[in-house]
């Protein structure tokens, strides 16, 4: 059910939110094999959403959001609770406070459920590579959900909640949401505060939104956006009502369409869709995106890099799990480090700290971060022509479960993300069954940072669209 109706059946009296509460905790336990949780909050759900009801009970004025019950992917502080990022080395942490986010999701009344399975330090594209054991894919057998907020994106998909936080450094709110048919929003750099958000790569990590609608995005977007003095990345521009641009229609607004899609059936899909779209009153024109082709190599550089330099931080010696018989302090680093990490993440580690050695920062992180500028200088002209781009999500269909994936067939199937991360604006996945080979189907919107509202005008335009088309 769409948030807006759920919370308009609360406040009506339809249910009560513990009992909400404890239809969701049955079900994932249900459904306990999918792994989406990796920690249920049940006391602590029980107890506020007791006080709530509590509250309606007595008649009094009720926050904006209560009704709804939300998931947070495990890389996301809630006080109280642990927090693993679904790894070993993080095995008994917990949090000593809660992420801004959650802080004022919690404020407007919304309800956290539990923590979400994900790929270890939100480092992959499938799901599969937590300590915990892969995420399952909510409909297809021995499918893997897509990833890093794998388990956010089932839980959303398979009703065990009602949205979910994940977070996207190169792709991983857009990616799963495209494989299981959600809207995944990654907002624009400095949107969305990400104080108690576990670092990954701090250039590129934004906290964002599996929901089912776009309009239930907007709504959640409405609340987390904003300043916060804990975070000295995020922006103090006004936060739109996001919910009000689902309003509008789309006439007059310029949309680009991306060209030289190497799939022809997309490509051909993406020019059906641009002439649909036309009798509606848009505006099209097709579009180039360059450098799109270094847009990967630059990503894994960058990201790489900060990653290295960020979990320095996990030695056995301030956080969580620390190796025993040891006998001196680089045998504890090395016992700690290599039985705690799993394979990807000392793989980004390895290649983060060799494109930063003396040799090779050259060669590799400043010729990146010189590529990352042309990347953004590029979106910014073709933003001068256009008010948004449309193009794939995912270049393929979702990974399956025994699959030995290359590593670098995993970083390859990033490409249509990372663009838009490595240039901080702002990016939708939404579904849309035409757009048949992107597998289930849909599309992402990119407008420039700070302009989400084009995202959820013109996404809850194509979902109009696609529910016409369903319906035909
Ligand atoms: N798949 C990308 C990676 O592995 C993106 C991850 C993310 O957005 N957290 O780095």
């Amino acid at each position: 059910m769409a948030l807006r109706s759920k919370i308009f059946a609360y406040q009506n009296g339809q249910f009560r939110l513990e009992e909400a509460a404890d239809a969701y905790l049955s079900k994932i336990k249900q459904r306990a094999s999918l792994k989406a949780f990796i920690h249920l909050s049940e006391s602590s759900i029980r107890e506020s959403a007791l006080k709530i009801d509590t509250l309606k009970k007595k008649g009094k004025k009720l926050p904006p959001l209560a009704g709804i019950i939300l998931a947070a992917k495990d890389n996301i502080h809630i006080k109280g609770q642990s927090t693993t990022c679904a790894s070993r080395i993080l095995n008994s942490f917990t949090a000593p406070f809660s992420a801004t986010v959650v802080q004022r999701l919690q404020k407007a009344g919304a309800l956290f459920i539990g923590k979400t399975n994900l790929d270890e330090f939100a480092m992959g594209s499938s799901g599969a590579f937590s300590a915990f054991g892969p995420t399952q894919h909510p409909f297809f057998k021995d499918t893997l959900p897509g990833g890093s907020s794998s388990g956010s994106a089932t839980a959303v998909a398979a009703q065990l909640c009602d949205a979910a936080l994940g977070s996207d450094t190169g792709g991983s709110v857009r990616q799963p949401a495209a494989y299981t048919n959600l809207v995944g929003l990654k907002p624009s750099y400095g949107r969305v505060s990400r104080y108690g958000l576990v670092a990954f790569a701090s250039s590129l990590d934004q906290i964002g939104l599996l929901t089912s609608t776009v309009e239930d995005s907007a709504l959640l977007l409405k609340y987390m956006a904003g300043y916060d003095p804990a975070d000295a990345t995020s922006a103090a521009d006004p936060v739109p009502d996001y919910p009000k641009a689902i309003t509008t229609s789309i006439r007059g607004i310029r949309i680009g369409i991306l060209d030289d899609v190497p799939d022809e059936t997309v490509q051909h899909q993406l020019d059906a869709l641009a002439d649909t779209i036309k009798t509606y009153g848009a505006r099209v024109k097709r579009i180039h995106l360059s450098l799109l082709d270094y847009a990967v190599a630059v990503y894994y550089i960058i990201a790489s890099a900060e990653a290295s330099s960020n979990l320095a931080r996990y030695d056995g010696v301030r956080y969580g799990q620390r190796a025993s018989q040891i006998n001196t302090l680089s045998e504890l680093y090395q016992q700690t480090r290599s039985q705690g990490f799993g394979e990807e993440v000392q793989r980004r580690i390895l290649l983060g700290t060799y494109v930063l050695s003396k040799g090779y920062y050259k060669t590799y992180y400043e010729k990146a971060q010189k590529v990352r500028r042309l990347i953004l200088d590029e979106f910014q002209q073709v933003f001068k022509e256009v008010d948004v781009i449309l193009s794939p999500t995912v270049s393929g269909p979702p990974f399956k479960l025994k699959q030995k994936a290359d590593p670098l067939e995993m970083y390859m199937s990033d490409r249509y993300t990372i663009p838009a991360s490595l240039s901080g604006i702002c990016a939708m996945h939404v579904p849309l069954p035409s757009i048949a080979s992107n597998n289930p189907g849909g599309i992402q919107i990119m407008a420039p940072a700070f302009e989400e509202e084009r995202l959820f005008r013109v996404g809850s335009a194509l979902e109009a669209l696609a529910s016409e088309a369903a319906h035909a």
